[in-house]
């Protein structure tokens, strides 16, 4: 009999199985301290159950994170890891360490694909082939922290494959397993959600107070430009968008993050400078730039670095804070925008 896998299950769900087996109810909670805070996947050693409750539970269960297909290291340290899915789909999960800091951002997946298909970006090529479940979102979480141990990462920022507001449901189960106080135990400052902007997805996120960080891929200030590279804007226009966010942020007491990719020649002259500025007023916001990477096969054009600082130079005084991210991985097709499982591209694996 194949076992269950049991990556994904949430407490109340551990609590019910147990009942479903004749146990009481908190031996649920022990299970999951085990599997999440623990990492102890061997339902021998779970000490604090019977020898029959051990062995009921082996015949039944099991709780296997990811199958990994292969990783890269990149001359700057990133790794990218690609892994397989049951229905051997590729996804992609990125490991960004911060030399000089103790900081290590982990970049993971919500879906196979993305359907949102914004203009310049490698995962919207690719098409959409299905959401990840709630198992395997929190999966390449968990494979890594199997695999280099507790402190594997100190962030997370699901600017992965997909477009996480697409896939709700799975993605707040995840992120109420990373943060759960007995499970994986991050703080919501570390857990980032980047949306191309789904506006009712967005205050549907404020509303269940999971209060985590907040990154709008925004890329252009405008409406009449935002549409011209991202199809999603037509669907909500930015002035609802903007409503959306003010929305979370007051909800959620946290600074939003604007993403503004610099395209050359398209969004990075003094009069995107003054649209960008006058779009944020009042909103306490960060603006994070960073520089096209290019696609193969797509016309848009990477920007000097003099054109970056620029544009950062001239913004910084307009807006409360702004920071230029350096690309990282771009040698291994890690860097944003850049993960599409390029070998696969579209197909399912043979493997
Ligand atoms: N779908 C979500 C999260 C994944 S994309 C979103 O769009 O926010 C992660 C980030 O990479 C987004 O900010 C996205 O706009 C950016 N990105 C996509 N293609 C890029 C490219 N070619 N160069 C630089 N950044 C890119
Ligand atoms: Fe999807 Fe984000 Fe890429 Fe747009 S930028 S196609 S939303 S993954």
């Amino acid at each position: 009999m194949k076992k269950i896998n049991l990556l994904g299950y949430s407490l109340s769900d551990l609590e019910q199985l147990m009942l479903d087996m004749g146990e009481k109810k908190f031996r649920g909670g022990q299970l999951f301290k085990w599997l999440y805070r623990d990492h102890q996947t061997e339902f021998e050693l779970m000490t604090d159950f019977s020898k029959e409750l051990r062995q009921k539970l082996d015949e039944k269960f099991e709780f296997k994170s990811m199958q990994l297909l292969h990783s890269q290291t990149s001359e700057d340290g990133t790794i990218k890891f690609l892994f397989n899915l049951d229905d051997n789909l590729p996804v992609e999960t990125v490991l960004i360490p911060d030399f000089g800091s103790e900081r290590k951002t982990v970049c993971i997946s919500s879906q196979v694909g993305c359907a949102v298909n914004c203009g310049f970006c490698a995962t919207g090529k690719m098409g959409f082939s299905r959401d990840l479940t709630a198992g395997e979102i929190i999966g390449q979480l968990v494979y890594l922290r199997e695999e280099f141990g507790l402190d594997a990462f100190s962030n997370v920022v699901m600017m992965g494959m997909g477009e996480p507001l697409a896939n709700f449901d799975n993605v707040v189960k995840a992120v109420e397993l990373m943060l759960a106080p007995t499970g994986m135990m991050l703080s919501r400052k570390k857990v980032t959600i980047s949306t191309s902007g789904n506006s009712p997805k967005i205050k549907k996120l404020a509303d269940t107070g999971l209060d985590i960080c907040l990154a709008i891929s925004l890329h252009a200030a405008t409406q009449e430009k935002r549409v011209k590279i991202m199809p999603i804007a037509e669907t909500f226009g930015i002035e609802k968008l903007m409503q959306a966010i003010r929305y979370y942020s007051e909800k959620s007491r946290t600074q939003v993050m604007f993403e503004y990719i610099i395209f050359d020649n398209f969004n990075d002259k003094m009069e995107d400078v003054h649209a960008l500025a006058k779009l944020v007023r009042g909103l306490p916001c960060k603006i994070n730039l960073l520089a096209y990477n290019p696609v193969e096969g797509l016309d848009f054009k990477r920007p000097s670095e003099e054109k970056m600082n620029w544009f950062g130079g001239q913004l910084s005084p307009r807006v409360p804070v702004v920071t230029v991210r350096k690309s990282r991985g771009r040698d291994i097709d890690a860097a944003c925008g850049q993960l599409a499982a390029k070998q696969q591209l579209g197909r399912k694996l043979d493997v």
